[in-house]
């Protein structure tokens, strides 16, 4: 569904992705691992493009997506979220959610997609008359996600960039749980760094370090694989 073969980027002159791959199935849960700095998020841009790759090959559903625009590779039915706040500061929340699905407004208006929010973060509802730009980092983290969650038709791929941060754990429980109701439906990528948020609902993983993928495998017994993983992170594993 997703594989990404043997790609590099840099930033500027500074390689900072090496010969990276991985593959991620339909329906399933991948999750990335590293430390900070290890080449998560620049792995996860460059799935759309976000950053350039300057060698190998990027597909999704066998589409050759590597260098896409991020808007064309989007329109195949990619969502996405960021670390950077990336809400619109002097629009209301209300206003956001107006924004994210034109075409399915003969079947839905702002109401109900504001509910269906509502429905995976209860604690956004009386948000809706709020500017973006005056909600916290926890706030705008749910505004940020349900933005996905709320498309239709659903991504069919969701690259998700460290979604716990900031949700307080009943919200990362809740919305585990709503990863977990999509499994099978939607294949989901995500980055995480606290590994306890992701291993519990993961199926297969990959470990990043310097930019290169040390580790790759399933998540079969949930404890013993938390442990393989931190040891790789904290470079234990010798
Ligand atoms: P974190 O968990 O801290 O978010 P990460 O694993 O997601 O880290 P990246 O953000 O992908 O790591 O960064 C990989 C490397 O690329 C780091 O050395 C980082 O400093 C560097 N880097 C990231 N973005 C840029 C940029 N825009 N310009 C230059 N270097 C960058």
């Amino acid at each position: 569904m997703l594989s990404v073969n043997n790609i590099d980027v840099y930033y500027g002159d500074i390689q900072v992705i090496y010969n990276l791959s991985f593959t991620v199935n339909k329906g399933e849960i991948f999750s990335l691992f590293g430390r900070n700095g290890a080449g998560k998020t620049t792995t996860l841009k460059s799935c759309i493009n976000l950053v350039k790759t300057t060698a190998g090959k990027i597909t999704f559903e066998d589409k050759d997506i590597t260098h896409m625009e991020p808007h064309e590779v989007c329109s195949f039915g990619v969502g996405f979220t960021f670390q950077e706040r990336c809400v619109f500061p002097m629009l209301s929340v209300k206003e956001h959610f107006s924004l994210v699905d034109r075409d399915s407004f003969g079947t839905r208006n702002v109401n109900t997609i504001c509910n269906e929010a509502a429905e995976i973060f209860p604690d956004i509802a009386p948000l809706m008359d709020r500017n973006a730009g005056a909600l916290s980092g926890g706030e705008a983290q749910m505004l940020k996600l349900a933005m996905v969650f709320v498309r239709r038709p659903l991504p069919r791929l969701m690259l998700l960039d460290e979604p716990s941060t900031g949700l307080s754990p009943e919200n990362v429980t809740r919305f585990s749980e709503k990863l977990r109701d999509l499994k099978g439906k939607v294949t989901i990528v995500i980055v995480e760094q606290v590994i306890g948020a992701a291993i519990g609902i993961t199926d297969h993983y990959a470990v990043i370090r310097d930019g290169a993928v040390i580790h790759q495998d399933k998540v079969s017994d949930v404890k013993k694989e938390e442990e393989v993983v931190q040891k790789l992170i904290l470079g234990h594993e010798a």
